[in-house]
């Protein structure tokens, strides 16, 4: 069975495998190592992204919903 996102990101926050580059009003962007890759998530004028192939929300984009501030949030 596949791991839902929301609980293999609360395992990336606690494995360390998320790390914040940039944090300020507007603007949000950390690298989250996952499957052996690192990915990177921003925020900024067009909303949330990742740079992974994953068409629906993945597992590093909602490890950085969870740090990130609720005005970042989708
Ligand atoms: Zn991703």
């Amino acid at each position: 069975m596949r791991e839902p996102a929301a609980v293999k990101a609360g395992r990336y926050l606690l494995d360390g495998r998320v790390v914040v580059e940039l944090a300020q009003p507007g603007y949000f962007r950390a690298h989250v190592r996952g499957g052996g890759q690192i990915y990177v998530v921003t925020f900024g004028r067009g909303g949330w992204h990742c740079t992974c192939p994953a068409r629906a929300l993945c597992a590093h984009l909602a490890a950085a919903h969870l740090i990130a501030a609720p005005a970042g949030r989708p």
